[in-house]
């Protein structure tokens, strides 16, 4: 069942009665949700496997609590970096992004979707597109600094 955004919209007092009753129709049916959300928190209370796409791409998939607890992508480390409450186990160490533009989705030019705001970027990563590499066992990233192709 695809789940696009669906608390984004609701009171915070709703939220979790939205979220349990997706994890006890998957517990009790069997149903496999596809959850889309930008809420890293949410995401982490209700999914098994992760995905965080830039640009069109996915630039990092896991299991969520190995990507949440030590991500490789320089994008996903910012999301976590931007997650407000410093009490949570989700928040990163302090990166900043760059203040390039954001890359097309449609027709993006070779190299990385991510380098004009990637604080890791180095020359190869404007002129060839990273491929997504299982980096750690299970855990796979686009990225030629944290996940090096070995072809
Ligand atoms: S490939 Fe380069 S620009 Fe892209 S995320 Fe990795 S380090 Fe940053």
């Amino acid at each position: 069942m695809l789940a696009d955004e669906p608390i984004s919209m609701l009171d915070v007092s709703i939220r979790i009665g939205i979220l349990n009753l997706m994890l006890r129709l998957k517990e009790e049916h069997d149903i496999a949700f596809l959850f889309v959300t930008h809420d890293l928190a949410s995401a982490r209370y209700v999914a098994d496997d992760i995905l965080v796409m830039y640009a069109g791409q996915i630039v990092e998939r896991g299991p969520v609590e190995r990507v949440l607890e030590a991500p490789l992508h320089p994008y996903t480390r910012l999301l976590l970096a931007a997650v407000p409450d410093p009490t949570k186990k989700l928040r990163a160490e302090r990166i900043e992004a760059r203040r390039g533009r954001a890359s097309a989705a449609v027709d993006p030019p070779e190299g990385c979707r991510f380098v004009t705001r990637c604080p890791l970027a180095i020359d190869v990563c404007s002129r060839v597109t990273p491929q997504l590499v299982e980096a750690r066992r299970a855990q796979s990233a686009r990225c030629h600094v944290t996940a090096p192709s070995t072809t």
